[in-house]
C-alpha cells in the first residue's frame, strides 16, 4: 500500500461512508488499499478500493477501522476531498441515528432529506482567503436518496423516505430536556456527523445521500430505556447487515453515470464570491480539484 499521486489514482465511481459498527463491505472484488493525500491532511482511514456489483467503489471507515475518531474529531474535508479526487460523482453515507418519533423504530432506516445543523464544526472548503456560499435548501440528492429508498423497500425493510436529522456536537448524548426540544421543533433522528459531509459534498458537487439506521428512542421516551453505547452497539450490530444489502441493491440500479435529474454536479456554479485575482495561488493550489470549474 503506498501513498499515490492523483493521475496513479484508480477512477471511483461511488463512494461509501461507514459509521459505527460499519467498518467493511464484504463482496468488494479486486480490493486495493490506498492511502491518499490532501491539502487538509489525514483522511480518517485508508480508502478500500474494488469492484462491487460490478461498479468501482471507494469505502472509508469515517471513524477509522476499530472506531478510533470522535465526531468532532474526524477530518470532514480530508475524507469528502479524497473521495473528490478518486473522482467519486456519488456518495452514500451510512450512519447510526436515535430517533425521535415514536414510529421511526429502532430496527428502521431513514433516508433524511433536511438538516438541522447544532455543530460548531467549520463545514466548508472555503474559508481563510475565500468565501463562498453554496445553496443548502436541498442538502442531499433526492435521486440518490429515491434509489436507495426504494432498494430499501424491494428488500422488504421498513425504511422512511425524508425527515429531518438533526447534527449535534456529541459526544454526549442528549438531555432529556434536549430531546424533547428537538421533538418539538419537528425533527425525526439525531446524530453527529452527517450534516457536515453533506455540506462538503455539495461544495464538491458530489451527489450525497444519508441511510440512517436507527439504534435507539435517543431518551425522550418514556417507556424505553435511555440510549446507552451498549444498546447502540447491539441494534446496529443487528441491523448493519440490512444496509449492506440495501446499498448492493443501490450500486447494481444506479446507472454508470450521474443523469442530471439532480442539480449536485453544479451545486457550485456561481456561489463563489471572491473576485479570482484576489485569490491567493495557495489556495487556488489547494482547491483545485474542487473549484477547477470556475476559477482559472
Ligand atoms: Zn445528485
Amino acid at each position: 500500500m503506498a501513498v499515490k499521486n492523483k493521475e496513479d489514482l484508480p477512477h471511483v465511481e461511488i463512494g461509501i461512508l461507514g459509521g459505527t459498527e460499519f467498518y467493511e463491505i464484504e463482496g468488494i472484488e479486486h480490493i486495493e488499499e490506498v492511502q491518499i493525500e490532501t491539502p487538509f491532511g489525514k483522511t480518517s482511514d485508508n480508502f478500500i478500493i474494488g469492484t462491487l456489483e460490478g461498479k468501482r467503489v471507494a469505502f472509508l471507515s469515517r471513524h477509522g477501522r476499530g472506531h478510533q475518531i470522535l465526531p468532532s474529531e474526524i477530518n470532514y474535508r480530508a475524507n469528502i476531498y479524497g473521495f473528490k479526487k478518486l473522482g467519486v460523482e456519488r456518495v452514500i453515507s451510512v450512519s447510526a441515528v436515535g430517533s425521535l418519533k415514536e414510529e421511526i423504530k429502532p430496527g428502521d432506516i431513514v433516508f433524511s432529506d433536511q438538516f438541522f445543523d447544532r455543530t460548531r464544526r467549520n463545514s466548508s472548503f472555503f474559508y481563510e482567503g475565500i468565501a463562498a456560499h453554496i445553496s443548502f435548501a436541498q442538502p442531499v440528492c433526492a435521486e440518490l436518496s429515491t434509489v436507495l429508498y426504494e432498494a430499501g423497500k424491494e428488500l422488504g425493510l421498513r425504511v422512511h423516505q425524508g425527515g429531518t436529522y438533526i447534527c449535534i456536537e456529541g459526544p454526549a448524548f442528549s438531555t432529556k430536556a434536549e430531546s424533547r426540544i428537538y421533538r418539538s421543533w419537528g425533527c425525526d433522528v439525531i446524530g453527529m456527523t452527517s450534516a457536515t459531509e453533506a455540506k462538503l459534498c455539495r461544495e464538491a458537487e458530489i451527489c450525497y445521500s444519508n441511510m440512517n439506521l436507527v439504534s435507539d428512542y435517543d431518551v425522550w421516551h418514556e417507556v424505553e430505556e435511555p440510549v446507552s453505547v451498549e444498546i447502540i452497539l447491539e441494534n446496529l450490530r443487528r441491523n448493519i447487515h440490512k444496509a449492506k444489502a440495501i446499498i448492493k441493491k443501490t450500486i447494481t440500479a444506479l446507472p454508470p453515470k450521474r443523469s442530471g435529474q439532480c442539480d449536485c454536479a453544479e451545486a457550485l456554479k456561481d456561489c463563489i464570491v471572491t473576485q479570482s485575482d484576489v485569490i491567493p495561488e495557495e489556495i487556488k493550489e489547494k482547491l483545485q480539484i474542487i473549484f477547477a470549474k470556475y476559477v482559472k
